[in-house]
């Protein structure tokens, strides 16, 4: 039996489970990620569709394509904005989850690794992880961003 965790956003009307450990795990520091929380960096968790569902809630839907050409989808709470859930194309169907809305524990997993270190807060120290990436793996970007969406510096 997997355990189910419940998570939801800051006002409580949405609310979310997911079963099992989340795969992948770690933290991002891009700018589309510090742009969305509007924090320095994301600690992401991802499950498979069939391990989340969402039990209340209205979500809106905001999606971009990012630097790589990749398609980005999120859905946040439309009363409160925390950021429920998103997608990636570049992780398939997976969900994505912000692991500060897990409820607590809510940093329950290690980080696997930290990618896109490039822009990673000056401030921060080393992250416990056994990889960290300057970039992603493979990452070749196809559109030249505008400058406030640059990473680096
Ligand atoms: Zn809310
Ligand atoms: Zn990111």
């Amino acid at each position: 039996m997997e355990v189910v965790r419940e998570g939801g956003c800051l006002c409580g009307e949405a609310r979310y489970l997911v079963s099992g450990y989340p795969e992948p795990r770690g933290v991002c520091h891009c700018r589309y990620c510090q742009l969305r929380t509007g924090s320095a960096f994301a600690v992401l968790a991802y499950f498979k569709p069939e391990n989340f569902s969402l039990k209340s809630g209205q979500l809106t839907h905001y999606g971009f394509t990012s630097e790589s050409g990749k398609q980005w989808d999120i859905n946040f709470c439309s009363k409160c904005g925390t950021t429920v859930y998103y997608q990636l194309e570049a992780w398939g169907d997976l969900i994505g989850i912000d692991s500060g809305t897990f409820d607590p524990p809510a940093f329950f997993f290690d980080i696997a690794g930290e990618v896109f270190t490039d822009s990673k807060a000056h401030f921060l120290g080393d992250i416990k992880a056994d990889r960290h990436f300057e970039k992603f793996p493979g990452y070749e970007p196809k559109i030249d961003e505008e400058d406030r969406l640059k990473r680096g510096g």
